[in-house]
């Protein structure tokens, strides 16, 4: 009974964000802005009949722009972000005695997850917002000032892989700007649905870039939408901020691969970092008994809830055969580090339109305005 409620409650709640996208898009009075999620460009040309996993963050733009988006920025913006504030966060935590391992916080799931399973471990969780989040109270802060727009005109819009955005999203206490930080969120395949009502020839659009200064990206930043990727993207930034040396090799094979437990140790200057990463929650729990009990022999894990990260994620294309399933989330995960091989810039601290914003506007990571607009809370759920 609880499954034939749910599935259609569920429809109605994302058939709702859409009709909202589409009725704030008709309107004049709002400024519109939208980002996009790592995940978003290596699948949605699916949904137009290429090639499964095909690359098309170009094209992506060029439709957001046609649906009427005033400025389209990235949330591998502040993928990149995150790692500032993420790295400095651990560095801190490490040096001054503070609770370790300290947990990753991007994925609204595992997040929820811990708040409701294991409350007690809550302090283990980063304090720093996701990056849909983040990017939100960029939005109507920073963001209207560079556009000399009234933030209560900004109409702040995510695409993600992820049916839970829509619930962050919804959280009451992320509403830092003054506003709720994000208006709605639409998933990879929702976007899809909007370019065709819209009559938009999405195989045939031309590759255009993201706007600046919020939709500069490197490939630390795209490698977000794969399980592994927030814990490499932030070894490429910690080794450099601490031993002060270029990293050897940015590629950090040991960190990558499919569902389950991967772990490592990292010689980082003097230290010994001890790194755990968890794909699919099923693989979690024996690591969270660990916590609890005192018994965890590392300082960093990152968890993403679904099996490849958000890859395969639940608002992304649906490939039903379980063969073909297999190989979309494969090309989707080989997409995506071909797009960070291929990137100019491939470690967060050298975007420098992250560099930019502290200098104008954030002043240093976990400073006051930081502190401020990309950290948050959370709630024992129990
Ligand atoms: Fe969403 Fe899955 Fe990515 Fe978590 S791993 S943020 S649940 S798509």
């Amino acid at each position: 009974l609880l499954d034939s409620v749910k599935e259609p409650l569920f429809a109605a709640y994302n058939i709702g964000h859409n009709r909202e996208v589409k009725k704030g898009l008709a309107d004049a009075s709002l400024f519109k802005m939208v980002q996009c999620a790592p995940a978003v460009r290596v699948a949605i040309a699916e949904e137009f009949g290429l090639k499964l996993g095909s690359l098309t963050p170009g094209k992506m733009a060029a439709a957001l722009r046609r649906l009427g988006f005033d400025r389209v920025y990235d949330t591998n913006f502040t993928a990149d972000l995150t790692i500032m504030e993420e790295g400095s966060e651990l560095i801190e935590r490490v040096t001054q005695n503070g609770t370790l391992p300290m947990f990753t916080s991007c994925c609204p799931a595992w997040v929820k997850y811990v708040e409701q399973e294991y409350p007690e471990l809550i302090p283990h969780l980063s304090s720093c917002k996701s990056p849909q989040q983040m990017a939100g109270a960029l939005f109507k802060t920073y963001g209207a000032k560079i556009d000399n727009v009234e933030p209560a005109k900004v109409f702040s819009v995510s695409v993600m892989p992820c049916t839970c955005k829509k619930f962050e999203c919804d959280r009451p206490e992320l509403t830092d700007s003054g506003f709720k930080d994000v208006d709605y969120v639409i998933t990879t395949r929702e976007l899809a649905q909007l370019i065709k009502d819209a009559g938009i020839d999405f195989k045939n659009l031309p590759e255009e870039d993201f706007d600046k200064p919020l939709g500069t990206y490197t490939g630390a930043g795209t490698i977000f939408g794969v399980t592994g990727g927030v814990m490499e993207a932030a070894l490429r930034t910690g080794y450099e901020l601490i031993t002060k040396e270029a990293i050897p090799d940015v590629k950090l094979d040991f960190v990558r691969g499919g569902e389950g437990v991967r772990k490592a140790t990292v010689k980082v200057g003097d230290l010994d970092l001890r790194v755990a990463v968890v794909s699919g929650l099923k693989n979690v729990r024996p690591l969270m008994e660990q916590v609890k009990a005192g018994t965890a022999d590392f300082h960093f894990m990152e968890v993403m809830t679904c099996p490849v990260g958000c890859v395969s994620g639940g608002g992304q294309p649906k490939v039903l055969l379980p063969k073909l399933k297999e190989t979309a989330y494969k090309n989707r995960a080989c997409s995506t580090y071909t797009h960070d091989d291929n990137l100019p810039l491939r470690k967060s601290h050298d975007n420098p339109d992250v560099q930019k914003l502290y200098d104008e506007f954030l002043v240093k990571p976990l400073g006051h305005e930081s502190h401020h607009l990309l950290h948050t809370t959370y709630t024992p759920r129990r």
